[in-house]
């Protein structure tokens, strides 16, 4: 599909405005600030996808103001929180030329609810900032974190993001939103849909159908808040793991993980790697020959139930022949100690860091760039296997090495894989998002579709979602035409083009 850029008129005219109203120092439209709010995984010095500017409102009355001048032009709008959504397309837009809306100036924690447990925060909080603020509440509830503790709280909930606590699965942890419409109107969701009702944040649905989801991997509105819920800080925290050889021991291992999930013997998210794990030396083992699976999961609660949790783990996991377990316990007030550089003990327990992007950088140095391909499957460990097997063929086909590593649910299974490449190559970087393509259309033609993707593959991965000629797309693009008849709001996002763009 060939994106035309927007209309470089109406966006000039939206910016006249927009400076007008929320100050020149709000607006940056020097191409080297620019070149900041650029995928950096994509072909190092290519502008071609880049925003005409970046806007920095600091307050939702000038998130609106900016949506109603963007609307009376015609000039759309990319909205990031804080853009650190690497390997998906950083701050770069569908539509070149588009206004980068950066939120990171909206960035306070309004609340945290030591009683109920949650937290509401603005799309400028990282993870770093409100594990802060937890811990200045007296550190007696946690956040889950995902592996990168500068993104936004927000930023990644809407993208389904995920993390390894038990309250792992972000987006399932925003309760009540308030929204920007695409006309300038402000929304919220839930409880919140009445003004001042007390249990907005608590409470999850509302009078009538959520629209919650609406605004999650979409572009039909500007979250301005969320809440968050927390998990409260356990007495006891074990974080596991499980070692074994050779892939064909996925399969009982996973069998026996769904049955400790199910039954909640096991409930964070737990994380199974292979290749991806540091060796020795603290490099990322990226040997395509290599067997050694490592499987991560944590056990929270009272001394004695993590101890008794441990003693069904050790008899039910410890007893599949090949299987070594282990596990290190922590007071769940140790946030500092022992677990420091350790990546799995820290985010299973909800300590931010930026180890892992080291990690990552070591195949091509400090520009290493990383195309993610991730299909859900159903938990059931012949079926994780066979999914492993057929995109581990696919890397081979390409001859790039293998990493895997894969985010399990109670009863199904994200099997992250990661290309690593090194944008300064551009006809290698080219290479490496056109074998996605190919790779795509092998996976769903099994029946697996990707959780989440890069900017450039959204158009594709929308198609693959084709049941009954894509009615589920066409029921998407109707609303969105009816919320956004200019479509100004992230066109193209997840596929969704508004009226005027599509076809
Ligand atoms: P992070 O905060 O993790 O760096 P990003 O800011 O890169 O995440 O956002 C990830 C994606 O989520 C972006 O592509 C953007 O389209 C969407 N998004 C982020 N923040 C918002 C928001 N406040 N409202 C609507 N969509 C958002």
């Amino acid at each position: 599909m060939t994106i035309t850029p927007a209309d470089s008129a109406a966006v000039q005219s939206a910016l006249a405005e927009i400076r007008e109203a929320l100050g020149a120092d709000a607006v940056f439209t020097e191409r080297a600030d620019l070149d900041e709010y650029r995928d950096p995984f994509w072909v190092l010095g290519d502008s071609t996808n880049d925003v005409a500017a970046a806007v920095f409102p600091s307050t939702v009355e000038q998130i609106q103001t900016v949506v109603r001048i963007a609307n009376t032009h015609g000039a759309p709008l990319w909205t990031v929180s804080q853009g650190r959504n690497y390997g998906y397309g950083g701050s770069s837009p569908r539509v070149p030329g588009s206004i980068l809306l950066n939120l990171s100036k909206l960035n306070r924690v309004l609340e945290i609810n030591t009683e109920l447990g949650y937290a509401v925060v603005e799309p400028g909080v990282r993870w770093f900032d409100l594990v802060d603020a937890l811990e200045e509440a007296g550190g007696g509830w946690w956040s889950s974190i995902p592996d990168l503790g500068w993104g936004s709280v927000i930023g990644n909930s809407l993208e389904y993001g995920r993390g390894h606590t038990s309250i792992g699965s972000h987006a399932e942890n925003v309760v009540g939103m308030e929204v920007v419409l695409p006309n300038g109107e402000l929304m919220r969701t839930g409880m919140g849909a009445m003004t001042d009702n007390r249990a907005f944040h608590t409470y999850p649905f509302g009078f009538g159908p959520m629209v919650d989801g609406l605004f999650f991997q979409s572009n039909m509105g500007i979250v301005t808040q969320i809440g968050w819920k927390l998990m409260k800080r356990p007495e006891k925290y074990a974080s596991c793991w499980i070692h074994f050889d050779g892939d064909e021991i996925v399969v009982p291992v996973i069998d026996a993980m769904r049955d400790l999930m199910l039954d909640e013997t096991i409930n964070n998210y737990p994380f199974l790697g292979r290749g991806v794990a540091a060796n020795k030396e603290g490099q990322p083992d990226l040997d395509a020959a290599s067997e050694a699976w490592a499987l991560r999961f944590a056990l929270y609660g009272y001394e004695d139930i993590v101890e008794a949790k441990w003693k069904i783990v050790e008899r039910v996991i410890g007893s599949i022949p090949g299987v070594t377990v282990g596990r290190t316990v922590y007071d769940g007030t140790d946030r500092e100690g022992p677990q420091e550089g350790i990546h799995d003990d820290k985010v299973q327990a909800g300590i931010p860091g930026m180890e892992l992007l080291d990690l990552y950088k070591v195949p091509f140095g400090p520009d290493t760039g990383h195309l993610d391909f991730s299909p859900v499957a159903p938990l059931i460990g012949t079926e994780v296997l066979k999914v492993i097997r057929l995109v581990r063929g696919l890397y081979e086909e390409f001859g790039e090495p293998y990493a895997a590593g894969c985010m399990l649910l109670p009863n199904s299974i994200i099997v992250v894989s990661v290309m690593f490449f090194d944008p300064k190559d551009e006809e290698k970087t080219r290479q490496i998002y056109a074998n996605y393509d190919s790779m795509l259309t092998r996976v769903s033609a099994e029946g697996y579709g990707l959780y989440r993707s890069h900017i450039f593959k959204m158009d594709a991965v929308a198609q693959t979602f084709d049941f009954n000629d894509h009615a589920y797309l066409r029921f998407v693009e109707t609303i969105k035409d009816a919320v956004d008849p200019k479509g100004i709001l992230q066109p193209g996002k997840q596929g969704i083009w508004p009226k005027a763009m599509r076809g």
